[in-house]
């Protein structure tokens, strides 16, 4: 095998497949990759370093933030126990098995889903916030799903420590700083409309419309 097609290679193909199969989702946080600056990446669940291989079945869809978190670490020790536990596997588990979104946290179900929140870091501040950003616009479901599609009223965008957060036109983060309100208020802000807007969900009609007719309503 020449050295350009070691294990590790991922043609496009493969890459296209896991993407898809993921419906462009972070397969351990959710995120879709059109709302994280980073993108998404290919992570061996199993990592290369621990046998793993380069199929689609040892393949999942994850965030830079989750991937790099991640590493090669194939599982971490329970806090409570200090038993070794490994991590979540996307293929073979359930994501609401181990996992459920409380607010804009996600939740440990178990401790295959402590220690992937805690090594992937899920809860951190920065990802609290994006999360609260991203439920104003309807893109993060409470079960924990993320709608792919639907009309934005909010662009977050993130470049080194800018910041910029826009609500419906509004410009209320630029360049890092807060230019109408204060952190709390604002979080406050995100979270209010982002009830606002689950509260008004039962009256979407989801059911039986086509993406393109999904349309979030304003609030
Ligand atoms: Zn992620």
């Amino acid at each position: 095998m020449p050295i350009w097609l070691m294990s590790s290679y991922i043609n496009a193909a493969l890459r296209r497949l896991v993407a898809t199969r993921a419906d462009y989702l972070c397969e351990y946080c959710l995120i879709h990759e059109e709302d994280t600056f980073f993108g998404c990446e290919i992570d061996h669940i199993i990592s290369e370093k621990h046998g793993g291989e380069t199929d689609a079945e040892n393949l999942a869809y994850a965030c830079a933030f989750c991937n790099r978190s991640k590493g090669s670490d194939v599982g971490s020790h329970v806090q409570r126990t200090g038993a070794f536990v490994r991590f979540f596997n996307p293929r073979t588990d359930l994501w609401a098995d181990h996992f459920a979104i409380d607010g804009v946290t996600i939740i440990a179900l178990s401790d295959v889903g402590a220690v992937t929140a805690q090594i992937l870091d899920f809860n951190n501040s920065e990802r609290l916030f994006e999360r609260q950003a991203l439920q104003v616009i309807g893109r993060l479901s409470k079960r924990g799903r993320c709608h792919s599609h639907g009309k934005t009223h909010l662009t977050l965008r993130r470049q080194r420590d800018v910041r910029t957060v826009i609500v419906d036109g509004e410009t209320l983060v630029d360049d890092g700083k807060y230019l109408r309100l204060n952190e709390e208020e604002l979080l406050e802000k995100v979270q209010a409309k982002g009830e606002q807007i689950w509260d008004s969900v039962p009256k979407w009609h989801w059911t039986g419309k086509s993406i393109d007719e999904v349309v979030l309503p304003v609030v």
